[in-house]
């Protein structure tokens, strides 16, 4: 099983953004990246709860984050335009991302599935993604490393029953994320995808009510592997799509 240890300052100096920041795994990246050194943008569409990781990433003495509202369901390309911009103006760079967010959508047979619950998944979970990286792709192929990270799910590799858009748009995750490491080969900008696997958030009760979530991993766990693609260890690998439980802490 590989196993990583992030040297403390793995990243330094870099500016790098998380969706989904104020929850579950997207404060835990956020909290990590930051304790690596970055300056992380926290991205969610709650301010209380990105203002909770931002308290924490200042008391522990980190750098300081930004904090960047904004609504994944409703944001088009002219609000990611924005985003880029005022990223450029304000922090100077933009060294990685991490696509993080996601809605659970309901389970239910496809027969079943709601037309409108289908739209909101698909904005969050796949057109977001894709608008948040076209809109910032020119600022990071700018810095010397850059790192886009997408986020996976073992019912996005293969179907499976009841799990409508959003097991359909995590199969388009895989599939966005090889056509972008392909695309951007010979770019500074490297792509990569993470499985996280069972993890205790609020989204897996959400999605196992049955189940005992203290049973799997921490969100904090499974740090290792997106300490490992953020940061310039991982440099040479490129169109990937890794299981973060295989490189988790004990
Ligand atoms: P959580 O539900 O705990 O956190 C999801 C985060 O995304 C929350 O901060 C949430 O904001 C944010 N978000 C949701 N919708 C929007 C939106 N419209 N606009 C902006 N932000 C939004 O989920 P996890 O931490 O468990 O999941 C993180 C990622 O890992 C997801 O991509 C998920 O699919 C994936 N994953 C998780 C697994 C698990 O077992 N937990 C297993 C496999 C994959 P808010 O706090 O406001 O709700």
């Amino acid at each position: 099983m590989p196993s990583y240890t992030a040297p403390a300052d793995l990243l330094s100096g870099r500016v790098v953004l998380v969706t989904g920041a104020g929850d579950g795994i997207g404060r835990a990246a956020s909290l990590a990246y930051a304790r690596a050194g970055a300056q992380v943008i926290l991205l969610g569409r709650r301010t209380g709860k990105l203002e909770g990781v931002y308290d924490e990433i200042e008391n522990a003495g980190g750098p300081t984050p930004a904090i960047y509202p904004l609504d994944l369901e409703g944001a088009n390309a002219d609000h990611y335009a924005e985003l880029a911009r005022r990223v450029e103006q304000e922090m100077g760079r933009l060294d990685g991302i991490l696509h993080n967010a996601a809605e659970l959508g309901v389970l239910c047979p496809l027969e079943l599935y709601p037309p409108h619950i289908w739209a909101q998944a698909m904005m969050v979970n796949l057109n977001a993604p894709f608008l948040l990286t076209q809109a910032c792709l020119p600022l990071l192929k700018k810095s010397p490393d850059a790192a886009l990270i997408f986020t996976g799910d073992d019912v996005g590799r293969h179907g499976k029953a009841y799990w409508g858009a959003y097991g359909i748009g995590k199969a388009a995750i895989e599939n966005m994320a090889q056509i972008l490491a392909d695309e951007l080969e010979n770019t500074p900008v490297r792509v990569n995808v993470i499985n996280p696997g069972p993890t205790r958030t609020s989204m897996r009760v959400k999605a196992y009510p049955g189940l005992n979530p203290l049973e799997v991993p921490t969100a904090d766990q499974i740090m290792p592997l997106y300490l490992y693609l953020m940061g310039p260890d991982s440099r040479e690998l490129r169109g990937q799509s890794l299981n973060a439980r295989d490189w988790m802490r004990p």
